[in-house]
């Protein structure tokens, strides 16, 4: 499970944990930007949520992990990228899963840091593909790898993203000390070049697995 800040690197890192792991990545906040995409009933009633940086409903998004970690591709592991964001959902998380079965990282950025990084973020809106541009300009850049159009996640906005941090650190200090004194609790530093956090998360994945193997 990956904590930190929207803007700390955790999908990325997410994404690239679940490849190199081979284990699904499961990430709360992609699974609803889909349904939003789709328009789907669940889509209909989370977007004003999202646009807005707010939390959508514990239970809501309690249900949507559930049946997700029900899926037979979750046997060997996953990565869990989003969720939990309040300790109601960490409570829950571990009534899915042996509590003393989870590994978590807590990717750590100082919120001017992620402020200025998540101006320049951008979505490419064919391949899903999250990249940074050099200036702050919207709407006019190509995605290098697909030619897709690079757009901005409108919760990406400056004032959208103070208030998400806003939301963010009063719900995240109870999950933070919620998993602190498990053993299988570590700290990143998230401002380290990516390739540095990817082999620090792999050191403490191994770290807190290799007593556990047979
Ligand atoms: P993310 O991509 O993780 O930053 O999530 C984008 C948005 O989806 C958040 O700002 C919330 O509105 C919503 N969201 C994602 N995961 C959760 C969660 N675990 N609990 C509540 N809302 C969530």
């Amino acid at each position: 499970m990956l904590l930190g800040p929207p803007g700390s690197g955790k999908g990325t890192q997410a994404a690239r944990l679940a490849g190199q792991l081979s284990i699904p990545h499961i990430s709360t906040g992609d699974i609803l930007r889909a349904a939003v995409k789709a328009g789907t009933p669940l889509g209909k009633q989370v977007a004003g949520i999202m646009a807005s940086g707010g939390l959508v409903g514990d239970a809501l998004i309690t249900d949507l992990v559930r049946d997700r970690l029900a899926e037979p591709d979750t046997a060997n592991g996953f990565i869990l990228d989003g969720y939990p964001r309040t300790a109601a959902q960490a409570a829950a998380l571990d009534t899915m899963r042996p509590p003393d079965s989870l590994v978590v990282v807590l990717i750590q950025v100082p919120d001017d840091v992620i402020v200025k990084r998540m101006s320049s973020r951008r979505v490419c809106d064919n391949c899903g593909l999250t990249q940074s541009v050099a200036h702050d300009a919207v709407g006019e850049e190509q995605c290098p790898y697909c030619g897709g159009d690079l757009i901005r996640r409108p919760d990406d906005h400056p004032d959208t993203v103070r208030r998400r941090l806003e939301t963010y650190a009063a719900a995240a200090t109870p999950v933070i000390e919620y998993y602190r004194a498990r053993e299988g609790f570590g700290e990143v530093n998230g401002l380290q070049h990516a390739d540095r956090v990817n082999g620090a998360l792999h050191a403490h994945i191994q770290r807190v697995m290799s007593p556990r193997l047979p």
